[in-house]
């Protein structure tokens, strides 16, 4: 292996020592614990676990966390009731709706409707709007690809001036990543299911993320010697060894990437531990700004 291996895992450990000494000054002084109030709509097993996880933090980090679990046959005009009751109490600093929403709701106007305050995830149009603007500062950055950028800038790598590509261009991955690392001054290509000769502009990259969900799509042939990359991708891979029969794998075949990869993340203990140590960041400053 020739890549220098990023422990998202250790990275993101220390990053949430940081927040819990953060929290408990806060208390100590009196405060009331940073609260995030997490929306969950309907039974996905996968959401359902997400949750579950960010309320896990919240309690080991010293931070309150109340959740509000919904039918999937709720009204879109009971949810936005819900969103405004929670802008509107005093105790919760941070409105986490899981996403994605079933089907008959309206995810654009429940994401508008969340206070730029309360903006944990980093989605609402403020936010972004913000992201994309040069010169302008959102209050939260999109939690996965503020990991990502942490993540290169913890190891070294240097942002400025690199040529940045960026797989996918979903609204919580691959744009706000590709907009984070603008405003870094990369040059940024962002690549999609149209994009025409992928492992020739792959190759081009000092800085690859890879964000598709597509398991182990990237090749190790595609990357250029030296490059970091940052795997976004869950995806499960049938392994008969496992008790689960499955494996958890990225966007990119790590094994043969890290020959030629300067530096890389697994999966998992890449970025996902870092999403919800982000999640925690953004909740904490959300208690700054409403409490200063
Ligand atoms: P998504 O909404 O499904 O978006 C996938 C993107 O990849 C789209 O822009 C799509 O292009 C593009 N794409 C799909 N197939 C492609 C191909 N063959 N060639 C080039 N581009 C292709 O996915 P997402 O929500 O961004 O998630 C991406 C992955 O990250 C998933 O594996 C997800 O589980 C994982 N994830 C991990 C974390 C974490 O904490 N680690 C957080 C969020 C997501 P079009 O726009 O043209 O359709």
């Amino acid at each position: 292996m020739t890549a220098q291996l990023i422990d998202g895992k250790t990275i993101a450990a220390q990053v949430r020592e940081e927040i819990a000494a953060k929290v408990a000054k806060r208390i100590a002084a009196g405060k009331i614990k940073p609260t995030l109030a997490t929306v969950l709509v309907g039974d996905r097993v996968d959401s359902a676990t997400y949750v579950a996880s960010k309320q896990k933090a919240c309690a080991e980090l010293g931070m309150g966390s109340m959740s509000h679990n919904l039918p999937g046959e709720i009204s879109q005009a009971d949810l936005e009731k819900l969103i405004k009751s929670l802008n509107d109490d005093k105790t919760v600093h941070g409105i986490l709706v899981q996403l994605p929403l079933p089907s008959h709701l309206n995810e654009e106007r429940v994401l508008q409707l969340i206070s730029v305050e309360k903006d944990v995830d980093g989605f609402s149009p403020i936010n972004i709007g913000r992201l994309a603007q040069k010169g302008r500062e959102p209050l939260f950055v999109p939690c996965t690809p503020f990991g990502c950028i942490y993540l290169l800038e913890k190891v070294g790598v240097k942002i400025e001036g690199a040529n940045a590509v960026v797989l996918g261009r979903s609204n919580i991955v691959g744009m706000p990543a590709a907009l984070l690392l603008i405003g870094k001054n990369a040059t940024v290509t962002v690549c999609h299911s149209r994009t025409k000769d992928l492992p020739g502009v792959v190759k081009q990259a000092d800085i690859l993320i890879a964000a598709i969900g597509k398991a182990e799509f990237v090749r190790g042939d595609w990357i250029k010697p030296g490059a970091a990359v940052i795997d976004v991708g869950i995806n499960s891979k049938p392994d008969a060894t496992k008790k689960s029969g499955y494996r958890l794998v990225g966007d990119v075949n790590f094994d043969e990437a890290k020959e030629a990869a300067g530096f890389i993340t697994p999966v998992p203990g890449g970025v996902g531990p870092m999403t919800i140590a982000m999640l925690m960041r953004n909740t904490l400053r959300a208690a700054e700004i409403q409490d200063p």
